[in-house]
């Protein structure tokens, strides 16, 4: 054996899911393979980028080094490279966090090429790469929580336009017997407004993990409805090869085999795809609540690709 062989390892990589309340930060290779961690409460942006930045200097003063890193953001956030203001959160709900620089504070202390993205698309990013949507060219992952988000992974890459998807807001038909108002601070009975966390909770009076019996049974068949009108939306206007439904609120008990059925009926047979009332046409996200964290890996993974292709 020739102890000077090169030793030949897989590239690290950084990763940070930034959340309204959390960063998670992780070193690794991907969900199964993580080698550091840590989580940072979510203050003001300043100490926030500052503890995260320190987590990254001391893995590699520890020895390890990243090759690239990703940022997987809660938005709206600005994607055009064209924009002096890429890579900032722009105009936020959340207070202090409007027009923060989340990656220019990152490129200039770590050095080291840095992928950015929506959380949601980081999603659909790790559930292509390890999880739901391995192989496919078209698909829609949605995330029903607090919110409900959607992106799009069309032709090898996740959509951008002049912002990122935003399929929460889609408008549906109220559900016959629903008397709540939405709520959706912009829209008040879009999708999110109607099918959201936050409108279970305010519709049934507490939220969608407390609720059971003939109650849970009445959330279910109307979220159901709800989710089944914005897919329908989404199956006619982005043409996926199956949709990946992530979050707390899709967990709830029966609530995607029932909304399969829905979207079978308000499809109605049109047009025509057998693919469309299968069972993997509509799936539950496989990596769960490691989705965020692997999707910060996969962003900094295409960004070492795209960095190697540039030079
Ligand atoms: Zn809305």
């Amino acid at each position: 054996m020739n102890d000077d062989a090169p030793i030949t390892t897989e590239p690290l990589f950084g990763g940070i899911e930034a959340g309204g309340t959390k960063f998670v930060c992780v070193v690794g290779t991907g969900p199964d393979d993580v080698r550091a961690q840590t989580r940072i409460d979510t203050t003001s942006p300043r100490p926030t980028i500052d503890q995260a930045i320190r987590f990254f200097r001391e893995v590699h003063a520890s020895g390890v080094a990243v090759a690239a890193m990703g940022i997987a953001s809660f938005g709206p956030v600005e994607l055009r490279r064209s924009e002096a203001t890429y890579g900032f959160i722009t105009q936020t709900p959340k207070p202090h966090w409007s027009d923060t620089d989340m990656v220019g504070p990152f490129a200039a202390a770590l050095e080291v090429p840095i992928g950015f993205d929506t959380d949601v698309n980081a999603a659909a990013l790790a559930e292509w790469r390890w999880g739901a949507t391995r192989g496919l060219g078209t698909f829609v992952y949605i995330t029903v929580g607090t919110g409900i988000g959607g992106g799009v992974v069309a032709n090898g890459g996740t959509i951008h336009g002049m912002v990122h998807p935003e399929m929460g807001h889609v408008l549906v038909p109220r559900q016959e017997g629903d008397t709540y108002k939405g709520g959706c601070p912009y829209h008040g009975n879009c999708l999110e407004g109607m099918a959201s966390g936050v409108a279970i909770s305010e519709r049934w009076g507490r939220p969608a993990e407390e609720l059971e019996g003939r109650t849970l049974t009445k959330a279910v068949e109307m979220e159901a409805g709800y989710l089944a009108s914005g897919l329908r939306n989404i199956v006619y206007s982005v043409a996926p090869e199956r949709i990946v439904l992530g979050g707390g609120v899709a967990a709830m008990p029966g609530l995607i085999p029932r909304l399969r059925e829905k979207l079978i009926e308000r499809l109605n047979g049109y047009p025509g795809l057998p693919e469309h009332n299968s069972d993997d046409f509509v799936v539950p996200a496989q990596l769960g609540s490691g989705a965020g964290s692997a999707g910060s890996i996969a962003l900094a993974e295409i960004a070492l690709l795209h960095d190697r292709a540039r030079h």
